[in-house]
């Protein structure tokens, strides 16, 4: 609880020291108006130095609060004293300030949902919120603080211990040539939104282990990778992998795994074969899983592996040469 009102304080005592606006257009009346990274044209910050020296310096030199308007030209004429040039430069003044206080207000006006009196966060309505019942979601809406990756991105980089460029594994997923049921499941499998036995597991509706093998938790990269089914898979699939990377991206695979569970990314729009027939890939050892789960049908590996060919060279008949349909 301590630690909890403690990070609260300090946490806005930092807000304030790099923050002046508080949701308050007023509270913008102290900020410069040149050299100021928001104020801008074309992306640059502005410097008018018939401006500076005519001591026309804060938004509240130049703006009038109540109106909500930039003041009147005639009463900017009189304070400038250096007058050259002057309508052009004021007439870019108005125009990025208008800008940066609209944008500034709306920006934070819908985001204030608490606030902070003495060490305690309350509702609007004046109600003490209890540290137990305080969400990480609420934290972030008070501070406006954006998480930037996705839920399953972040699961991803914890299993591998690695950052990725998530971007490039998404775009890599739109470019793929796959059948639009294997995209989906790739898709899924990104967001770890896949019903594996260990999720269902978590709800109680499953021991939690691999459906094949029986002797581990089905996990997602259990199931699409480690899971000696997957790899009896992936042992055909891989020599065909190699080969178009290092055929047609003069690339060589380093990390197979990764590749498997996420695609190949490094450049979508080239990559765009390999993951074809990763995503059909994963599709099928998907599709032989259920159909063992819920008809207690096995498909047998030759089986697998001619489905997978034939689904990929359908995918792919108007992409590649014969060089690679003939790998299949
Ligand atoms: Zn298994």
């Amino acid at each position: 609880m301590f630690f909890y009102d403690k990070l609260i304080t300090d946490w806005m005592k930092f807000r304030k020291t790099v923050q002046t606006f508080t949701g308050d257009p007023i509270s913008l009346a102290d900020n410069t108006l040149f050299g100021n990274c928001h104020v801008t044209i074309n992306n640059k910050p502005l410097f008018f130095e018939s401006f500076t020296k005519s001591n026309v310096i804060k938004v509240d030199d130049i703006w009038d609060f109540k109106r909500n308007a930039c003041i009147p030209d005639n009463e900017i004429f009189q304070k400038i004293k250096f007058k050259r040039n002057w309508i052009c430069e004021w007439s870019s003044l108005k125009a990025c300030v208008s800008k940066y206080i609209n944008d500034k207000t709306n920006e934070t006006v819908h985001k204030q949902k608490f606030k902070l009196k003495s060490n305690k966060l309350f509702d609007l309505k004046g109600k003490l919120i209890q540290h137990t019942k305080l969400k990480m979601r609420d934290i972030v809406e008070v501070y406006n603080v954006k998480t930037t990756k996705l839920n399953g991105e972040n699961k991803w980089e914890n299993i591998f211990e690695k950052q990725f460029h998530w971007n490039k594994i998404w775009q890599s997923l739109g470019k793929s040539k796959a059948s639009l049921k294997a995209k989906q499941l790739h898709w899924k499998s990104l967001h770890h939104a896949i019903f594996t036995e260990h999720k269902l597991s978590l709800i109680g509706y499953s021991n939690g282990m691999c459906v094949l093998c029986t002797k581990q938790r089905e996990t997602l990269q259990h199931l699409f990778w480690e899971c000696s089914y997957a790899q009896a898979i992936w042992e055909s699939i891989l020599p065909i992998l190699d080969k178009v990377a290092i055929n047609t991206l003069e690339y060589e695979i380093e990390n197979p795994k990764i590749c498997c569970l996420l695609g190949l990314y490094f450049k979508p729009s080239i990559c765009k074969i390999i993951n074809t027939i990763i995503l059909e890939a994963k599709w099928f050892i998907w599709k032989s899983r259920n159909i063992y789960k819920y008809e207690k049908r096995y498909m047998n590996k030759k089986h697998i592996i001619a489905c997978i060919k034939t689904s990929v060279k359908d995918q792919l008949k108007s992409h590649c040469d014969q060089f690679l349909l003939d790998l299949f």
